[in-house]
């Protein structure tokens, strides 16, 4: 059967478009799922029209690639959401590794007679390869806690670091001007490859998210050169989308924690943790047992429930759900208040109380529920830290400092769901549990909602 040209070109367009759309689609938790659909027909159109290209001469390695892929790629789609950051970077490292070895390939296959356009693409495809490959394994590393999370820094580190970017340029110049000295080739790869660990080790593993990220962004800008160098739409087109959603998704993160982007670069940012990590403060805190967060919040006409990080690595969603049923169902008004850097990556708390069938429209922004703090009788924080640390807006001193928050220290009362004393991410004190109107609720946030659960409905049956 002869499948030509025309046939594969078509495949692609329309894998094409059902990338676009699956980014599209993607942006509203209505069409999400929509969204993962189309981006993986999108995946397997494209990866059939590939195999349909009549310059493969042998299947055998194809077929290898293939399996080698699954066997790598079903356990990775099986990680627990929070650990899907590193998941993610480990993504970024294998499809680096790809494009780098393909813009390798082709610069042997061609030199010396690579135009200067091409030789210009090449070059920008191999360094952003390398150093996404090498970057996103010491991200990875630091998220998995199998490297330190502390940033290492030292004097002169960001010249260093520029230095040796610009001497990669400077090789790439150079390439661009004589494609015949394939001596200097490997010194692209090398460069880039010592780079990508060089710029993430003076980064905090805080940071990590939004590094990854931007990761995502070069590994895009990569995956467009090398479509430059394949003449093929396809990838130009898809790798544009990745680079440029990567960006706008730094951005975004680097604004929700009031950070710039050489903040988060070269800002050593983690280092408080270090730093604050062992002065614990002594003053007296109060707390309530369930029964007694039960009566107020059955008491309550108002609650805004503020969801974090502890909430996700509890798995405590469903119990969540389990409160909002039972607090509805006396007549309680509740809505969530979702931060944007809540929990370990965008998006985290949507996902995870979707999952758990709480209505959508129940889940209110930052912005569009701190107006609402001062009326609210209970902000019931689950799990949170940081980002309802107050010290945030007032604290000059503070690292958070600047930072938006869930002003939930406006509310009547608040409870916080959370262990012990420890720390956020962010290695900080948060000056709110040492307010009056706070109560801890010391305990696993799974357990301690399933208390609070069986104890409004022990009540509620017999109640209104
Ligand atoms: P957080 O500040 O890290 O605090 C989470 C709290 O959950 C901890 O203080 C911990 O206290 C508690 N916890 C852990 N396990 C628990 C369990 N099983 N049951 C109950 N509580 C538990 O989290 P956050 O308020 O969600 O803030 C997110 C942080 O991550 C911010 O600093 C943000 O800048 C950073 N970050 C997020 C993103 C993102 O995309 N979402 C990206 C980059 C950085 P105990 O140990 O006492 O229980």
């Amino acid at each position: 059967m002869i499948f030509n040209e025309s046939f594969i070109e078509v495949t692609y367009i329309i894998a094409t478009a059902l990338f676009i759309l699956s980014l599209k689609w993607l942006s509203s938790p209505k069409t999400s799922r929509w969204g993962v659909w189309a981006g993986e027909i999108g995946m397997a159109l494209a990866i059939i029209g590939t195999l349909l290209y009549r310059g493969i001469v042998d299947y055998k390695l194809v077929a290898i690639g293939l399996v080698v892929g699954t066997i790598i790629g079903v356990p990775l789609g099986k990680v627990a959401m929070t650990a899907v950051p590193q998941r993610t970077a480990l993504s970024h490292a294998f499809g680096a590794l790809c494009v780098t070895l393909v813009g390798t390939s082709e610069f042997y296959l061609r030199s010396p007679d690579i135009s200067p356009f091409m030789m210009s693409v090449l070059s920008m495809e191999v360094i952003l390869g390398s150093l996404t490959f090498t970057g996103s394994l010491m991200a990875a590393g630091k998220l998995q806690e199998v490297l330190p999370q502390r940033p290492i820094t030292y004097k002169g580190q960001n010249f260093v670091n520029l230095g040796m970017l610009a001497l990669a340029i400077a090789i790439a110049v150079i390439l661009v001007l004589h494609p015949d000295q394939t001596r200097l080739f490997p010194a692209l790869i090398f460069i880039p490859l010592v780079f990508g660990v060089m710029l993430i080790i003076p980064i905090g593993g805080a940071d990590m998210p939004t590094v990854i990220s931007l990761l995502n962004s070069y590994a895009g800008l990569s995956a467009a050169a090398m479509g430059f160098v394949l003449n093929s739409k396809l990838l130009i087109i898809a790798g544009a989308l990745d680079g440029s959603s990567g960006f706008i998704l730094s951005v975004i993160m680097s604004k929700a924690m009031n950070r710039s982007f050489t903040n988060v670069l070269f800002g050593g940012f983690g280092q408080i943790q270090a730093a604050s990590g062992g002065e614990k403060e002594q003053r007296p805190v109060k707390s309530a047992t369930p029964e007694e967060a039960a009566a107020i919040l059955a008491a309550a006409s108002r609650v805004v429930v503020v969801p974090g990080y502890g909430m996700a690595v509890a798995q405590a969603q469903h119990k969540v759900r389990e409160l909002f049923d039972a607090l509805t169902k006396r007549g309680v008004n509740v809505t969530f208040g979702i931060h944007p850097v809540a929990g370990r990556m965008p998006g985290h708390m949507n996902v995870l109380l979707a999952e758990a069938d709480i209505p959508y429209d129940r889940l209110l922004e930052m912005d569009a529920i701190n107006g609402d703090m001062a009326q609210t009788d209970v902000a019931l924080v689950i799990g949170a830290n940081d980002v309802t640390n107050p010290a945030a807006r007032t604290d000059a001193s503070s690292p958070i400092y600047g930072m938006p928050i869930l002003d939930v220290d406006k509310a009547r009362t608040v409870m916080v769901i959370k262990r012990s004393m420890a720390a956020g991410f962010a290695g900080i004190e948060n000056p709110l549990y040492y307010m009056d109107h706070n109560l801890m609720l010391f305990g696993d946030a799974k357990n301690f909602v399933g208390n609070i659960v069986r104890e409004l409905s022990g009540s509620g049956s017999d109640g209104h």
